[in-house]
């Protein structure tokens, strides 16, 4: 039996006969950007409606369901920061929030709003199509049914078209087996269980941590291993969520003024000016300390520059081989393909003690591939495993999928697919010339894509607010980029990936997946010039009155 996402394919659209019903914006999407881009416009009092293919609201927070699934951003640094009274009203319970904790927060917020009566469940777009003549968006759902707009704004999810492993036989296995993001919403009883994990990234890494010990066998099909770095997770007291709460604004500040818009900012030393010991004194420290500083509040250098790269590897290299017993595993733990930091960085809770158990095998897919799925599990080339449950641990067509999923249709017939073939081009991550009136609110070349999520989206969102009542003012209808804007932008975005080894990965940050073909070449998806910037960025070119950007009646 397989699980599988079955509202979320695109089809080719069948328009039923009847109006479509009009609004002056939809928003795609009810995940943690749809949710404040529709609140934005529904409490300016804006005509919006709000579709979302899934039953209900929270985008990843509703799907990601498997153990372990939880932030590695500080929860208190990840809900919205823009109404006092629910900052003030709201306690985590963690530092690092539990997916139901997330999506109990989201709901929460959707209800104090008031923000459920403009959101239709079980809305798959399979079509936007602008018409030229009307200066609308005809939008097509898989049901039939038809919606059109003035305004179409995307708010379609990082990671939310997932992809399964190309395997042959995966229709053939008769255990379970389902890809993370459709994890049922029942738990599972697994205690008794033989369990395959695939994949070995975040996800992998915080379903692996949490299955391990619990179930009979667990057998971890790994390709290349990640650099994972503990996240040092603890309850927040009431104490302490009270000093939270009266330091959001300081809070708030801070996460805006580093590149990755969380509260870990770079150290400003220079690599080269801290002696060896002080360094690794210094990386104790943060291997200690809760959250993603080990990766963002690092030297610089450690992210630019190979050799200062190389020192922090073998840095974490080493924590790798004191914390798993059989030297063997902990050297298939440890990446050879590239350094610390250059692939997202999972974060994990006793990831690398999960090795010690007895009933916890790794298997290097580099000695021994896999051949195909059976009936029964999975032969690689050296044996059969036997499995009841194999999880499809192995990531999303990351970014553009879920654009690629709608067929946008543009001036002059031209689809977005195509426009997209060799990778995204964008005006500011916000717009796409041939395509007017279509905001992506977070989408490619934007920084919401590699930073902490709530805090870049707000901008992105604000942004475009603002953009939308500028074009009131002016009795504006349309807006588009101008085709030398996108090229200019889609050149810094290649030229931001050009100063850092992040120009090397082979992760979903490069556009890499390698069970999609042609995904296997770099492109360009994530802005890599840092939250910040992008923010100021955006404040120029909203201060100079919108420049490449074309505005008409
Ligand atoms: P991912 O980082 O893309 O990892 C996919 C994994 O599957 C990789 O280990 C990959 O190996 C492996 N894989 C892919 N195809 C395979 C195949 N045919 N055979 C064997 N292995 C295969 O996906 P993810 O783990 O779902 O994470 C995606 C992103 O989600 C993260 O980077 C993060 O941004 C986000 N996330 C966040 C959290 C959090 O906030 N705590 C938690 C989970 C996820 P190779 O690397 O060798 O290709």
């Amino acid at each position: 039996m397989t699980i599988t996402e079955t509202s979320v394919q695109a089809r080719p659209s069948e328009r039923a006969a009847g109006t479509p019903e009009y609004h002056e914006h939809v928003v795609i999407g009810a995940g943690v950007c749809g949710i404040y881009g529709l609140h934005k416009l529904a409490e300016a009092g804006e005509d919006v409606v709000l579709l979302e293919r899934h039953e209900d609201l929270g985008g990843t927070w509703f799907k990601n369901r498997y153990p372990g699934c939880r932030f590695d951003s500080e929860s208190y640094t990840y809900g919205y920061s823009f109404s006092d009274e629910l900052l003030q009203e709201w306690n985590w319970s963690e530092r690092f929030a539990a997916q139901p904790e997330t999506l109990s927060y989201l709901n929460h917020v959707a209800e104090k709003f008031d923000l459920r009566r403009h959101m239709r469940f079980g809305c798959s777009v399979t079509e936007a199509r602008f018409n030229e003549e009307t200066g609308t968006w005809e939008i097509s759902l898989a049901d039939g049914r038809l919606y059109s707009c003035r305004f179409l704004l995307t708010a379609l999810g990082l990671l939310s078209a997932p992809v399964p492993p190309r395997i042959p036989g995966r229709e053939d296995f008769e255990g379970l087996s389902l890809h993370t993001y459709d994890w049922p919403t029942e738990p599972l009883d697994l205690h008794d269980k033989r369990v395959a994990v695939i994949g070995t990234g975040s996800t992998g890494v915080q379903i692996i941590s949490s299955l391990a010990g619990k179930v009979k066998e667990l057998d971890v099909f790994q390709m290349n291993p990640n650099w994972c770095a503990p996240l040092n997770n603890s309850p927040i007291s009431s104490t302490e969520m009270k000093q939270i709460k009266s330091n959001y604004d300081s809070i708030f500040a801070q996460c805006a003024q580093t590149p990755g818009g969380f509260i870990h900012g770079p150290d400003r030393r220079r690599f080269a000016d801290v002696p060896p010991r002080e360094r690794r004194a210094f990386w104790e420290k943060l291997y200690a300390e809760p959250g993603f500083g080990i990766w963002l509040g690092n030297f610089r250098e450690t992210m630019m520059d190979e050799e200062a790269n190389a020192e922090m590897s073998e840095f974490v290299a080493d924590k790798i081989r004191e914390r798993v017993d059989n030297p063997a595993v902990a050297e298939k733990l440890i990446p050879k393909d590239h350094g610390f930091g250059v692939h997202r960085v999972p974060m994990e809770t006793n990831y690398y003690e999960a090795y010690n158990h007895d009933s916890v095998h790794l298997i290097d897919l580099k000695q021994s591939p896999i051949e195909k799925i059976t009936a029964t599990g999975i032969q690689t080339s050296e044996r059969h495993y036997d499995l009841d449950l194999i999880v499809y641990a192995t990531g999303f067509d990351a970014i553009t999928g879920s654009y690629d999923r709608i067929n946008f249709i543009g001036r002059n017939g031209q689809t977005l697919r195509d426009k997209w073939d060799g990778g995204p081009t964008t005006y500011l991550g916000v717009q796409v010339d041939g395509f007017p009136n279509l905001i992506m609110l977070g989408g490619p070349h934007s920084a919401s894509v590699a930073t902490n999520f709530p805090r870049a989206i707000e901008v992105s969102v604000d942004w475009a607010s603002d953009l939308l009542s500028a074009m009131r003012e002016q009795g504006k209808t349309v807006v588009e980029p101008t085709g030398e804007a996108e090229a200019d932008w889609t050149d810094h975005i290649r030229d931001l990936y050009q100063r850092q080894l992040l120009r090397k990965a082979k992760s979903w940050f490069t556009g890499y997946n390698p069970n999609i073909e042609g995904h296997d070449r770099t492109r360009y998806l994530i802005y890599a010039g840092g939250a910040n910037r992008y923010r100021e960025h955006l404040a120029r070119v909203a201060a100079d009155g919108y420049p490449g950007l074309s505005m008409t009646r």
